[in-house]
């Protein structure tokens, strides 16, 4: 069996010149499963072809336009002809584009409203800089290749030259503000690091954070310290965009970092900022996975064990509660049946649970300490129906940066380039990475953006 894929042109005399795109062979009976329908290889000549055939259809009708000349109304000839090369999502094709010249005036007019430079579609670029933020651009460059029949562009250091390209033009965009004003909106800013390339420099601080509105607007945004992107600006515009006004309601949540603080005083945000609860919560956790690793081969020990098990309960429930004053209460108690535990011996592959604890205790009767001026009451807060922390379960950080740039340990960075891919990471989830680049910072209504459930 064969058939031929055949290009009718329709123009408004009927139809005009048809062209021979490819002819497709299939066995004649269903034998073989494989057999069923097109191959992904014949998808990919046939949408090769036909963007070829349309793309020549177009440059030829562009050809006999005649433009006005935009200085003196003058009619425009045709002056030489140009070799455009485009990439675009359908293969790589090359335009023979004429110049214009004025006949009055003698200048010069291209006709077309992009740059002559231009090399490539905005699909593709929107497509490329999307998949190269969700995946490493090695295997963004490998799916490009499997699923479309680019033919240019895919080798991932181009890949990576795009969407850095994208990411920069991300930075100029102004906030659009939506019609109606949020009546109330949480600012969530935290810290994270992720490995640098650099010879001398370690790692990279990345602050990254959210705004999220009553309604359920979000916008989330990020930026490595000393990399250009100025972080005050994006929430001042990330503020703007989920529409804030002079009488929005604002509340902050931050991990507890004075620099934190302080940037976000400098963008405006006032009021003092809490003490996310997501990441007392994940203090706890640490403590009590501990405590239920405490050995228990003697009955003093299973009876401290017991107690200390309680008294992280009990340590959980007063922050919780607002009462973080007593914790202290707490961390005494169990500090008072540690000695039960002296002489426990270092398991084969990590210190010995009750010198964790010892240690992840101090770290958090530290912590407590210094935050206490922002730790709030979180169950009178929830009660209310009012955020506690971050909405993003797993933290902001965690979801923005981590799973992207930190999951391997040999991922590491340059300042400018995580700062930029960050950019366009943020433009995923917010839906805002559009191919009309001017409209970046649409009002998101969507509370769960579909892209941040997948990820
Ligand atoms: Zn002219």
């Amino acid at each position: 069996m064969a058939w031929m894929l055949r290009l009718v042109k329709i123009g408004v005399e009927g139809e005009g010149p048809c062209a021979d795109i490819m002819e497709i062979r299939r066995p004649d009976d269903l034998v073989d499963i494989a057999n069923l329908g097109l191959t992904l290889a014949e998808a990919k000549r046939l949408l090769a072809g036909v963007q070829r055939e349309i793309v020549a259809a177009q440059a030829r009708d562009h050809a006999v336009r005649r433009p006005e000349c935009p200085r003196c109304d003058g009619v425009c000839r045709v002056k030489d002809y140009r070799d455009h090369v485009v990439s675009t999502l359908f293969g790589q094709v090359t335009l023979r584009l004429p110049r214009f010249c004025c006949a009055a005036c003698g200048g010069i007019e291209a006709g077309i409203a992009w740059p002559s430079h231009c090399r490539s579609t905005p699909e593709l670029d929107r497509l490329q800089a999307h998949l190269c933020a969700l995946m490493t651009y090695r295997t963004a460059a490998d799916v490009l290749g499997q699923m479309f029949p680019v033919d240019a562009g895919t080798h991932h250091e181009t890949l990576r030259r795009h969407t850095l390209k994208v990411g920069e033009s991300l930075g100029e965009c102004a906030a659009i503000r939506p019609e109606t004003a949020a009546s109330a909106v949480v600012v969530t800013l935290d810290s994270t690091f992720i490995r640098s390339c650099a010879e001398g420099e370690r790692h990279l601080e990345v602050r990254v954070g959210n705004v999220e509105t009553a309604s359920g607007g979000r916008q989330v945004f990020g930026a490595v310290a000393k990399a250009g992107t100025d972080i005050e600006a994006l929430i001042r515009r990330n503020l703007d965009a989920v529409g804030r006004t002079e009488d929005t309601a604002l509340a902050a949540f931050t991990d507890g970092c004075p620099g934190l603080r302080r940037s976000l005083d400098d963008a405006g945000v006032t009021t003092a900022p809490m003490l996310d609860w997501f990441h007392i919560a994940m203090r706890l956790q640490h403590l009590k996975q501990i405590a239920d690793g405490l050995s228990a081969d003697d009955p003093a020990r299973v009876a401290a064990t017991a107690v200390i098990v309680e008294e992280v309960e009990r340590l959980h429930w007063r922050i919780w509660n607002g009462k973080a004053k007593d914790a202290q209460v707490s961390i005494d108690r169990i500090r008072a049946v540690m000695h039960h535990f002296r002489g426990e011996p270092d398991q084969r592959r990590s210190t010995a649970p009750s010198r964790k604890l010892w240690t992840a205790l101090r770290a958090l009767d530290g912590y407590l300490t210094s935050q206490s001026a922002w730790l709030v009451n979180y169950a009178e807060r929830h009660r209310a129906g009012l955020r506690v922390g971050t909405a993003i379960t797993e933290g902001t950080a965690n979801f923005l940066v981590n799973r992207r740039m930190n999951k391997s340990q040999q991922m590491r960075w340059s300042r400018r380039g995580a700062d930029l891919l960050l950019q366009v990471r943020c433009a995923v989830y917010n839906g805002t990475l559009g191919s009309g680049f001017g409209q970046k910072f649409q009002p998101a209504n969507d509370p769960y953006p579909p892209m941040a459930i997948a990820a």
